[in-house]
């Protein structure tokens, strides 16, 4: 790792660095070894009033922001990827020393996360509107408009993927932002919040507020000024939020929740390929990723050489100090580390055949084996439930309809994943499983370009592509007054 500093700890208001109100501070957790890296200005109600009147004031409608010419807004946003761009380094070990991901994934993410932003900077002035054949001596035409004021929640799995997602399609669409970073992971959004400032984007446009959810989180979806919430997080969280989105007023809601994704492989596939792509849809970022294809269904003639081949890739993994070349680092917190070692624990009483894995590593930091079992049968906590750590369980199925049946069974439906070369096989798959995202012969290929998003208890709207700007967006018609026949 570098030689760094940690310049950014405080809330990041009107552009400004300041103290919480309440002059409160939470300490942020190195994943490796369990140690405080620094204390972070604990956001709560008093500062997200502050942050959210400055979100206001700069959403004005004769505000700097309000009246900037759109190519202007695009350009403000191609300049904030340019300056993300130019830190990779810096936040990518930052965000290794927060959240534990390789450093080179980190890496990966962040030039990711630029390009997220730079296709928004491209849509900001090409939002249109439409021209409508009305009824009636009319003609009527659709205006889009900025939502207002966005509250945005996000996790700690991929924290400036994330801040991306959320901070570029609002920037493009005219809204203000008051953006929450995870408690876990609060250092890269601060740092981000540098790069906004110095990219020239007005005060009060984007305003960043590290704190709890319960406390700064719920200000936020329970204030009356906020017209939208946007939320990346557990579907638990995501049911309170559109709870709470509903009480002082009516928020927009959008909901990027949790998921149980199935992963078919028939009997088709390449073996060796199928396991490996398999092995990466489970094990991404250490199982931490809402959308991992943690239900690996195997059809019966390749189910022996599939499970032997899953093993082989597992053990290989290599486990350790993220800043070293490593394919998996600590998982996130404590919490989590219990957990996950809980369901494997939940996977061996039920019954499941631990082929890899099945135990922490070491006494010092969050480190888990990747674990593989077979032999998983559907009514499994571990089959049922989302795990979010490095488990992948394998499933036996024999039948098309058998398998559709089963990979719907569950409430969640973010993503799904077929293997085949049967191309009636894999649209049919496609077609008929209940799930925002359907990966043939590959697996969580994400793009700035495709909408991303759930079915079901896994989300409400999208994000990414076209339909992730429009959910910051309204739409106005505006009817005028033209007789058919002019009287002149
Ligand atoms: P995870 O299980 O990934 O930690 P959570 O849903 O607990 O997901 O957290 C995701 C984000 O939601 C975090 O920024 C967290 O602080 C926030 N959050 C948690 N509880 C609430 C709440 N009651 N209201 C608003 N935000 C919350």
């Amino acid at each position: 790792m570098s030689n760094f500093e940690i310049k950014y700890t405080k809330l990041f208001i009107n552009n400004e660095w300041v103290d919480a109100v309440s002059k409160k501070t939470f300490p942020t957790i190195n994943p490796q070894d369990e140690s405080i890296i620094t204390h972070v200005a604990e956001g709560d109600k008093a500062d997200v009033d502050i942050a959210v009147a400055a979100a206001r004031k700069a959403f004005h409608r004769y505000s700097e922001w309000r009246t900037m010419d759109a190519s202007k807004r695009g350009k403000l946003l191609l300049k904030l990827a340019d300056l993300i761009d130019s830190q990779v380094k810096y936040l990518a070990d930052l965000e290794t020393l927060d959240c534990g991901k390789p450093v080179k994934i980190a890496e990966e993410e962040i030039i990711y996360s630029a390009d997220v932003f730079r296709y928004y900077a491209g849509k900001a002035d090409k939002i249109l509107g439409n021209t409508i054949p009305a009824d009636g001596e009319v003609l009527s035409m659709t205006l889009k408009e900025p939502v207002g004021v966005c509250a945005q929640i996000i996790p700690w799995n991929y924290p400036i993927p994330m801040l991306s997602w959320k901070i570029a399609p609002a920037l493009a669409a005219g809204c203000t932002v008051v953006l929450k970073p995870a408690e876990q992971t609060p250092l890269t959004a601060l740092a981000v919040g540098a790069l906004i400032k110095e990219a020239g984007f007005p005060p009060g446009v984007v305003n960043i507020i590290p704190g709890y959810g319960p406390s700064a989180g719920a200000a936020l979806t329970h204030h009356p000024d906020v017209d939208k919430v946007a939320f990346t997080g557990s579907t638990e969280v995501g049911k309170l939020i559109l709870g709470s989105a509903s009480v002082a007023n009516l928020k927009r809601v959008t909901l990027e929740l949790g998921g149980k994704s199935p992963l078919v492989v028939f009997n088709d596939a390449d073996v060796e390929k199928a396991a490996q792509i398999a092995h990466n849809a489970a094990f991404a970022n250490g199982g931490q990723c809402c959308c991992a294809g943690t239900r690996t269904y195997v059809q019966a003639g390749i189910y022996e050489k599939f499970v032997k081949e899953a093993t082989d890739i597992a053990l290989k993994r290599t486990v350790g100090n993220p800043f070293e070349d490593v394919q998996q680092g600590p998982q996130i917190d404590k919490e989590m580390y219990t957990k996950v070692l809980d369901y494997i624990e939940a996977g061996r009483k039920a019954g499941a055949l631990c082929v890899a894995g099945g135990d922490k590593i070491g006494n010092k930091g969050y480190y888990i084996k990747p674990t593989v079992f077979a032999d998983v049968t559907d009514d499994m906590k571990i089959a049922k439930e989302e795990i979010f750590g490095p488990v992948q369980s394998i499933l036996k199925f024999d039948t098309f309809e058998e398998v559709i049946d089963r990979a719907n069974d569950t409430n969640y439906g973010l993503g799904a994943g077929v293997i085949t070369n049967d191309i009636t096989t894999a649209l049919s798959f496609a077609k008929h499983v209940r799930a925002g995202s359907v990966w043939i012969n590959t697996y969580d290929h994400v793009t700035s370009q495709t909408p991303f998003g759930g079915y079901k208890d896994s989300g409400i709207g999208r994000e990414l592509g076209e339909d992730g700007i429009n959910q910051y967006l309204e739409v106005k018609t505006v009817t005028i007054s033209v007789p058919k026949k002019p009287q002149m």
